[in-house]
């Protein structure tokens, strides 16, 4: 059983089926290969949570029984030594959807059937794969709101159960520690995100208990406001599949049916919708496998990009003078994660006030983000510079003073992690460089020393991006 992106022993259907097929022995083994996955490998804060999350797996094995198997890659290699070591007649596999994973597998897939070795895979990461949904016309979908209409009514079945026990794996298979994997950094920048979160298949249930029972009754309003724990915050447990997106499913069904009332559906429909999401960026990625690096809507390869490292830093170090702004990347920098609303704001700063490339953000976050998925990370890159699918227009640009009084109304967000901002009133909070003299110097605040001046004019850099998309809307 080879795990990878499915942590978890509940409604696992590789586990279940090679348990079902009664085999003498069953070996779990991770096989640590980031250079197959090329330039996604898994960043810093990906790392972190693997660590944590592959001692969880292993501890949740040991209490049935069995134990996981850490090797080294290539994984061709890796395997072929753990066959010849086991005897093992057969391999099975979760199956992945991003380009490199996919290139990779039916690799492995041949070399193992070359072998004479049995190869079996499942689908324990979408509700629907991506080849199992089109349009009329055969094509894939491009547009959310066709897209989740075609699947939202679809039945989704039972999740299977964990395994009350395992067989045990033979003393002779020897396993690397977790800790030459090299997952942790030297340099304890981590201590946020260990602080932060339980990764393992416990805590992602643990999460989607306290979420349901706390969150799930209000969410339509509660996913606006990033000072509250307003959301899920499953999206690091769905990536690593410490959870499928059919326990979750189900477990809001079920929440509903012992108790919700009226009130309570529309907010788990618009729940149940941002899962669709999810199903509809891996349609995406995997209809359109160059999107990570390439944008989807081809004019807006000819765009004027702006080059400014400068610029780059101060918005990667949360320095740039906008509150919203900086309070995002900061959030993102300390606990390795960043509310719905400021990946938002922060991705159209980024591209259409400092007019910077969206990959460089898409990259930025790749590296910080423990919820960093190829899929999702792509599609909202590109959504929020206005050039992928069912993408914002370009033309709507937010502004992250507005953004901040509408959804921070109280600066409560703003003040946890822009301290240095904390004692100007709700009213300046969102826009330090317009406040009196006289406010600022109340507060402590000098612009310029205690907190940067805007590294832009809001108003002139956006009609400067509405003048660079003139150059390309007809191309
Ligand atoms: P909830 O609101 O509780 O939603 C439940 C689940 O639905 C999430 O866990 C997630 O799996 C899925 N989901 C929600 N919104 C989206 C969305 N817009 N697109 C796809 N799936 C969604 N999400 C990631 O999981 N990984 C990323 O790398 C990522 N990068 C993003 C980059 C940008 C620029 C933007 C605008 C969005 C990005 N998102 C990404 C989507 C979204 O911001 C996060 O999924 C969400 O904030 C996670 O918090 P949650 O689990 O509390 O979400």
């Amino acid at each position: 059983m080879w795990f990878r992106r499915d942590l978890r022993l509940a409604d696992n259907p590789a586990l279940h089926a090679a348990l079902e097929a009664g085999f003498d022995s069953i070996v779990p083994v991770f096989i640590h290969a980031p250079h197959e996955l090329g330039a996604w490998a898994p960043g810093g804060a990906q790392r972190v949570w693997q660590h944590f999350s592959l001692a969880a797996l292993d501890a949740d094995l040991e209490a049935l029984g069995s134990r996981l198997v850490i090797r080294h890659g290539p994984t061709a290699t890796a395997l072929d030594a753990l066959i010849e070591q086991s005897g093992a007649c057969a391999v099975y596999w979760n199956r992945l959807y991003d380009p490199n994973t996919i290139a990779r597998d039916k690799q492995v897939k041949r070399h193992l059937e070359d072998r004479d070795i049995e190869t079996v895979s499942f689908n324990a990461a979408l509700l629907h794969e991506p080849w199992t949904v089109s349009t009329r016309q055969s094509t894939p979908y491009k547009v959310f709101t066709p897209f989740w209409k075609a699947i939202r009514d679809e039945p989704v079945r039972n999740p299977l159960p964990a395994p009350a026990t395992m067989p045990a794996v033979w003393s002779r298979i020897g396993s690397e520690p977790l800790s030459e994997l090299g997952l942790l950094p030297d340099i304890r920048w981590d201590t946020g995100i260990r602080e932060t979160w339980h990764p393992g298949e416990n805590g992602a249930h643990a999460r989607l208990e306290a979420f349901v029972a706390d969150t799930l009754s209000q969410y339509g309003e509660s996913r606006e406001r990033p000072a509250q724990l307003g959301t899920s915050h499953l999206s690091p447990h769905l990536h690593f599949g410490e959870i499928g997106p059919r326990q979750v499913v189900h477990r809001v069904e079920e929440w509903l049916h012992e108790h919700g009332d009226e009130s309570d559906r529309p907010h788990a429909n618009t729940f149940l919708s941002e899962i669709g999401w999810r199903e509809f960026a891996h349609h995406v990625l995997f209809h359109f496998p160059n999107t990570p690096e390439e944008p989807l809507d081809v004019r807006f390869k000819s765009f004027p990009w702006a080059h400014d490292d400068a610029a780059l830093k101060a918005w990667q170090d949360g320095r740039t003078g906008i509150p919203m702004v900086d309070a995002g990347m900061r959030e993102l920098w300390a606990t390795g994660t960043m509310h719905n609303r400021l990946r938002m704001t922060v991705a159209s700063f980024l591209t259409k006030n400092l007019r910077i490339a969206w990959q460089h953000g898409e990259r930025w976050f790749w590296d910080t983000l423990v919820d960093a998925d190829l899929a999702n990370n792509t599609l909202g890159w590109q959504w929020a510079a206005g050039c992928g699918a069912d993408a914002a227009p370009f033309f709507r640009i937010f502004n992250p003073a507005r953004q901040g009084e509408r959804f921070d109304a109280d600066g409560a967000y703003v003040r946890r992690w822009v301290p240095e901002l904390r004692d100007l009133p709700n009213q300046h909070i969102h826009e330090p460089w317009a406040a009196p003299r006289k406010t600022l110097d109340d507060a402590g605040v000098t612009l310029g020393e205690t907190y940067p001046k805007p590294i832009v004019d809001l108003k002139a850099s956006r009609r400067e991006a509405l003048d660079a998309f003139d150059q390309i809307k007809n191309s």
